[in-house]
Order: structure tokens, then sequence, then C-alpha cells
């Protein structure tokens, strides 16, 4: 067993498949890539979020599970994993602030993200990942009772029209299989890689690491 606890933020893990180095700096070093706030993208996210607020989850589109939507800042914090190696054992919490829970029959629940538009099958590994983590963090917690995930999915809202009334349009439901055994085999993949002493290197001609090498070089 290694003696650091690696605390994992759900939204970083969609950088493994970006960049490794990207991954490393945000998770292990605590370095995060610059963001570039899309402020249209935010405000539409936002308003579609608060009119999902208390809607039955299966009148929204088909398919999705019987339940109310819960939208709001959900801060988790999952105890600690322990994810097996050949040859030792890390640890890692989850830890993040979930937008929606859908409230199921009984204490179950079900997790959802929000996207505009319908993801791309490239996509689902990433929204999977998220998800799957999302779920350690509710089922075991950090403290106070867990909370059995009896759905995943990603909810993407298709516009229609864009009228004088604001954009219209439906939502799809796209289900994610649970596999806890694929979650952990990509912990174990990610684990061992935060565990290097130097992170790996970065995605070529990345014009984030073009433009601080040529920083470098220049001593601008
Ligand atoms: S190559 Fe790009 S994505 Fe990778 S570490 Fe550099 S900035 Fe991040």
């Amino acid at each position: 067993m290694t003696d650091r606890t690696w605390v994992l933020a759900p939204n970083d893990l969609g950088l493994w498949d970006q960049c490794r180095r990207c991954f490393y700096l945000a998770a292990a070093a605590e370095f995060p890539r610059p963001s570039s706030p899309n402020r249209t993208a935010g405000l539409i996210g936002r308003r579609l979020l608060s009119g999902l607020q208390g809607a039955r989850a299966d009148k929204i589109a088909d398919g999705m599970p019987s339940g109310l939507v819960d939208v709001g800042r959900h801060a988790l914090r999952s105890a600690p994993l322990t994810v097996q190696v050949p040859d030792r054992a890390y640890r890692c919490v989850i830890r993040g602030d979930l937008d929606v829970v859908l409230r199921l029959e009984g204490e179950a629940c079900g997790l959802a993200e929000v996207v505009v538009g319908v993801p791309e099958p490239a996509a689902l590994p990433a929204h999977s990942r998220r998800l799957h983590a999302w779920a350690q963090a509710v089922e075991t917690p950090d403290a106070g009772p867990g909370r059995a995930v009896h759905a995943l999915g990603v909810l993407g809202f298709q516009a229609e029209n864009d009228g004088p009334a604001g954009v219209t349009g439906a939502w799809r439901w796209t289900p994610i299989a649970r596999d806890d055994a694929a979650f952990y085999g990509f912990l174990a993949e990610a684990l061992s890689v935060l565990a290097r002493p130097s992170p790996p290197g970065g995605a070529p001609l990345c014009p984030w690491c073009v433009y601080r090498d040529a920083s470098r070089r220049t001593g601008y």
C-alpha cells in the first residue's frame, strides 16, 4: 500500500483521454490547465438545469427511470477506495460537486450528466467514468449512510427551434451500463500514472504547451 491517498475530481477524469500530462498535472500536482469559460454555454446550461428541477424524470425523456430530478450543488466525498494493482495497492477518494441526482423509489437514486446535444459514441467512455466515480461517492460516502445507485445516464438536450419564446427542443436519455470492474481497471491505470515521480509527455502541438514552451525559450 502506498502512503498517499489521491483525491480525484470526477470532472478531471475527462482529461485522461485528452492528455495524460494534463490529467497528471491537474490530479497530482494541483496545476490544472487554465479553463476558457464559455459564458453563453454556461447560461444555457444553467437555464436547462433550472428547468429540470423537481420534474418527473420518466416524463422528460423515453427510458429515464421513475423519480424526481433534484438539481443543486451536491457536495460529495467518498470513503477511501483501495485499488489493487499487481505489486501494490493505491488509495484514492472521489471528491466534487454533482449537479443532478434522480430521486428514485425508496432510498435509491440515479445519476445524470446533462449536456447540450446528444453525446457522440466517442464521448461516452468519459461520461461513464465520471458517472461511475460519482456512484462510488454516493454509495460509499466518507460520512453518513450511502445510497444505492440504480441508474446512470446522459441527458442530452436537442434544440429544435430558436424563436422569440426561446430555444425549444427535446431531451434524449442515453443510459450508461454499470461496470464497476471496468471503472476499477481505469483507476488502477490512472493511479499508476499519478504515482510516477514526473508527469508523462504532453499531446503534440497542443497550443497551450506550445505557448508555454515558446515562453520558456524566449524568456517572455
Ligand atoms: S499538451 Fe496540452 S493538454 Fe497536454 S499538458 Fe500540455 S496543455 Fe495540457
